[in-house]
Formats: C-alpha cells, structure tokens, sequence
C-alpha cells in the first residue's frame, strides 16, 4: 500500500458497508475503550496503537498495533489502515504525531498536543489567549536550576512544584512552603525542568469541555463542577452546585475562545479553579475527551467520545444538551481492599456491583482491568436522575456500598 494516502480535508470520513472505514487511536487506555465503543457504534472499525496488547481499549478494538508510540513501523501500519487518527492521551510524543500528519488526517494535530504536553508552553500560551479568553492561569515560574529557586518571589510560596512533563492525576506535584522545600522537591525530582505555581485558595473546581471541528464550529458542553482527593478527580456533579451561571458563561466563553485560539479540532477539556472572590483562574487543558467528561455517555445527547468521532470525521458535530442532571464518581482500585491491606493481591474483594446497579439512575462502566491497585481508575458510575438531588442521593448510598467516606 502506499505510503501516503489522498484524502481531502473536505471530506467526511463516513463509515461504509462494503469497505470499512478504519479509525485510529494512539493510546489504549480506558479513554480509547470507550472512544472504540463510540466509533463502533457509528459503524467504524477502531485500530489501536499500544505497547501492551492487553489494554483497556486493546480488548474492544479491531485491532491493536503493539509497538511503542514512537516506533516508525507501528506508526506506519496504524496510518495505512486508518483514515483518520486520534489521541487518547496527551503524553503520546509530538513527533508521532507528525510523522501520522503527513500520511493521514490527524485530530488533535501536534502542535496542539505538544502545547498541552508541557506545562510552560501551556502557561504560555494561556498567558497570550488572556486578551481573547479573559482568564489568566496561576502565578507561576519555571524552576530549571537552583538559581531559578533563588530567584523565586516570595509571593509565589507557599505553592506547588509540579514536573513540566507527564505529570497526571497529581503524580510529579509537591506542595512546598518554603525555598528550601522547593530545592528538596527539585533535587528529590533529579533537577527536572519544573514550574512553581502559587497555591491559591480554591473555592471549588470547574471544568469545561468543548468540541471544535475541522470548519471551526465548536461546541460547548455545560460546565461540571469537580471534586479531587489526592490529587485525582472524585466526582464530577453536572449541574455544579456552587455554580453561578455568570460563572459558567465565563468559563465557556473562555473554553470557546481557547479552542478558536489553538486552532484545534477535536475534544478538549480545559480545568479552571474558581476563587473565594468567584474569580476563574485557568489551570490546565487536556486534547482529549476527559474524565470529568464520562458524565456525558449517560447525562448528553452527544458522549464527548461520539463527539471526538464525529470530529475527526469531519462530520457535523453532536448536540451538547444534558438529558440528565447526574453525577459522576470514579471507581478506584481502593475500593476492591476495603477491609484489607494495601499491597496484598489476596485481599481484593470484588466490590458488590448488583447493589451499585441496583440504585436509581446508575450506569456502571468498568475499563476491564484486571489488576486494581490503590490510585488505580478502574472504572466509573454515573447516577442520572430527573433531579440533581435524586442523583446526589443514589451517589452517597453508592458511597456506602463502595466503603468510600464521602
Ligand atoms: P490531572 O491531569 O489529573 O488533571 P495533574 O496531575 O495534571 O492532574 P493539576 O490539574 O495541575 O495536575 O492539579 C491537580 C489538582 O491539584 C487540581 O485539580 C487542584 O485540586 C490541585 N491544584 C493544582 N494546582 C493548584 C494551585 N495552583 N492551587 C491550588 N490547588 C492546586
Ligand atoms: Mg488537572
């Protein structure tokens, strides 16, 4: 087959009868699985690009790719099968993604993803969207050398020392008071290039997910309202309960003017802190459909997973309008060692899902892992419900089943 394919940027990719149409995915994680139930469901063909065959998205996929993300011949055969490509995580290297660009569409492109890859580029680049977005990100600097650390303003203490590359779910952060805690973490971090942001007293945390195609019609989803613990997302709650809806107008509008901005095509979450004042700061954003996003398989009319098909198809975008108020809560690997203790394989218990399934409004969708480990995303439930409180309700009752304390 040839190398590069003809394929007009006009053109929607549509899934045919008599000659699949095949979409690609970098990544085989729990985000590729549930993309690959979208895309199939349309009538697609998913091939997946992963090093480990056994994946979340490997066991629901057409095809599974092994090789490693930047392996030129893995690349190679992921863009002669596939008429169109996508990303599940924003760790995958630029430059695969270049490489996939010159041979078949790509959404998100690499220029976006490499923005989104590296916490300065993004900060920056927030920075000079501030005019058109109205948001600006935390204080923040790059701490590349000890010199960095003595140059610090005190005004940027105490803060959170965060790695500038691969860092998720709150790995390669710490919290430091003062410059001398900002050199541990530095050296205990074997001098990786870092940025220091200002801690800053967070009223709650809101995210907005927006979809933006290939002619530069975008979409805004309603803005959901999140709970971390420990660094990791807890619950998502759509409509947020602390959430103005002048709140909300200027989170999205913001959203709207970053993805115009980035010239990008495809989902793309972007996370804001709100402050006591009500005032949004902008933290970061993902190319990708994302986890606050999962409440939109059960709560929209358009998953944000048939949204990114849709995108990188080159067809018209989905409606956004939530059906449901719901509430998402993710299901970690804790919750299989309640009562046992941590580290023994033999204490995992298999959590009680008839009960879970068994709550008004629940939808239960496991990743297909089969080894849960504390801090692990297993799985998640979404509770729809006719009204916010009704969802609320079965959430805690969830809660209790599951042994998490609310
Ligand atoms: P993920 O990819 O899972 O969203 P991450 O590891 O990229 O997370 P961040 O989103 O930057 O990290 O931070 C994780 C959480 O830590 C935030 O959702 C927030 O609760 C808290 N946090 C991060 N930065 C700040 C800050 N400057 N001030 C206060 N809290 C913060
Ligand atoms: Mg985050």
């Amino acid at each position: 087959m040839s190398d590069s394919k003809p394929s007009s940027p006009l053109l929607s990719i549509l899934p045919l009868a008599e000659s699949p149409t095949w979409l690609g995915v970098m990544g085989g994680g729990q985000l590729g699985r549930m993309f690959a139930h979208a895309a199939q469901s349309m009538g697609y063909r998913v091939a997946v690009l992963e090093p480990t065959v056994k994946c979340p998205a490997g066991q629901v996929a057409e095809h599974v790719v092994e090789a490693s993300y930047d392996d030129a011949t893995g690349l190679h055969d992921l863009a002669v099968q596939c008429e169109a490509v996508t990303t599940e995580f924003e760790n995958v290297p630029a430059s695969s993604l270049e490489y996939l660009e010159k041979r078949v569409f790509v959404a998100p492109n690499a220029s976006c993803v490499s923005i989104a890859q590296d916490r300065i580029a993004e900060k920056r680049f927030f920075v000079e969207c501030a005019p058109h977005s109205g948001v600006m990100p935390a204080p923040h600097a790059t701490i590349a050398s000890h010199a960095d650390i003595d140059a610090i303003e005190d005004d940027l203490l105490p803060g959170i020392l965060k790695t500038v590359r691969m860092g998720y779910d709150g790995k390669g952060q710490v919290r430091v008071r003062t410059r001398e805690d900002v050199r541990a973490a530095f050296d205990a971090m074997n001098g990786v290039t870092c940025l220091l942001e200002k801690m800053l007293p967070l009223a709650y945390e809101v995210s907005v997910l927006t979809a933006r195609g290939h002619d530069g019609v975008s979409v805004v989803y309603p803005i959901a309202e999140n709970v971390h613990r420990d660094g990791i997302l807890f619950t998502t709650t759509v409509p947020g309960p602390n959430v103005s809806a002048a709140c909300a107008k200027q989170a999205q509008d913001a959203a709207t003017a970053i993805v115009a901005q980035l010239g990008y095509v495809g989902v793309l979450c972007i996370e804001f802190f709100v402050l006591a004042d009500g005032s949004l700061v902008v933290n970061e954003m993902a190319p990708r459909p994302h986890n606050s996003g999962h409440y939109t398989i059960d709560a929209c009319v358009t998953s944000q997973f048939a949204q990114q098909v849709r995108a990188m198809a080159r067809l018209p975008l989905g409606e956004v309008r939530q059906h449901s108020p719901a509430v998402m809560l993710n299901i970690l690997g804790d919750v299989w060692f309640e009562g046992g203790s941590e580290g023994d394989a033999t204490a995992a218990r298999e959590p009680a899902w008839d009960r879970i399934l068994a709550l008004p409004g629940a939808n239960l969708h496991l990743y297909g892992k089969d080894d849960p480990r504390r801090a692990r995303k297993m799985g998640h439930v979404t509770f729809v419900a006719p009204t916010l409180e009704q969802a609320q309700d079965s959430l805690r009752q969830a809660c209790a089943i599951l042994g998490i304390t609310e």
